[in-house]
């Protein structure tokens, strides 16, 4: 891909977000006739909440493993953690600190991973706030995807699938979850891959979840599906759950 624009995909839409700036949108008519064109940031916020944090939390790693140096790659990633950004304490915030703990590690080489640690010093020194940190690590994922020239194809696929695997086929109109499906085995089957990360018995929720009543083709489906990667967050284990 040469960076042309992909035919499937709506023209692009833009409100003013609440930082003032522009905020890429899509409705439900747009996320239907083509699922998440750009991910889950397009949702209304109202809509993605959590979502999106689990999002930052399962796609920037994959995208940071990148990183070649081995002491800044599991900081850098671990900055993604599941509710939210999560700054070790390792990382030093004075410029001096930060100096030597980096050439401790460094040396005089310079390592991918040091934009990030500059981006969560200033965050420390309280130069840029939490939204701006998120903003500037997100941008720097995408500068370091460039120069490692993933394809942007590859990427856009797995970024849309991981947002329908965690929003749902229609995020604007929730699947209307029957409380009479929630039966001890429905929930110590989904309480026990959401907390093992272990999503293998997916076809047996859906069997569990049949036997308690549940019809919903997207339910039985989504659970049934081979080509689905599961993540925690996964819409029908947090319907389960009552996870919003
Ligand atoms: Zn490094
Ligand atoms: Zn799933």
């Amino acid at each position: 891909m040469n960076g042309a624009a992909d035919p499937g995909l709506p023209p692009k839409r833009y409100v003013d977000g609440d930082d003032g700036h522009p905020q890429l949108v899509c409705d439900e008519r747009e996320w239907l006739a083509r699922p998440a064109p750009w991910g889950i940031g397009v949702l209304p916020p109202g809509v993605r909440g959590r979502k999106q944090r689990l999002f930052d939390h399962h796609h920037y790693p994959r995208l940071l493993r990148h990183i070649a140096c081995e002491v800044c790659r599991p900081l850098v990633c671990g900055l993604f953690a599941e509710d939210g950004v999560l700054v070790p304490e390792v990382i030093p915030g004075d410029d001096a600190r930060f100096n030597r703990w980096y050439t401790d590690h460094h040396g005089k080489q310079f390592c991918d991973g040091k934009p990030f640690l500059k981006q969560v010093r200033l965050w420390r020194t309280e130069v840029i706030t939490d939204s701006e940190l998120l903003n500037r690590l997100i941008d720097t994922t995408f500068n370091l995807v460039e120069k490692h020239g993933l394809p942007r194809q590859a990427r856009t696929d797995a970024e849309r699938s991981l947002a329908v695997e965690l929003a749902g086929p229609n995020p604007f109109r929730p699947v209307a979850f029957d409380p009479s499906w929630q039966t001890d085995t429905t929930l110590s089957l989904a309480h026990g891959m959401y907390d093992s990360r272990d999503f293998s018995p997916m076809p047996i929720l859906a069997d569990a979840l049949q036997d308690a009543g549940c019809d919903h083709p997207d339910v039985l489906a989504h659970c049934r599906d081979p080509q689905v990667t599961h993540v925690r967050g996964c819409w029908v284990v947090d319907l389960v759950l009552g996870k919003t």
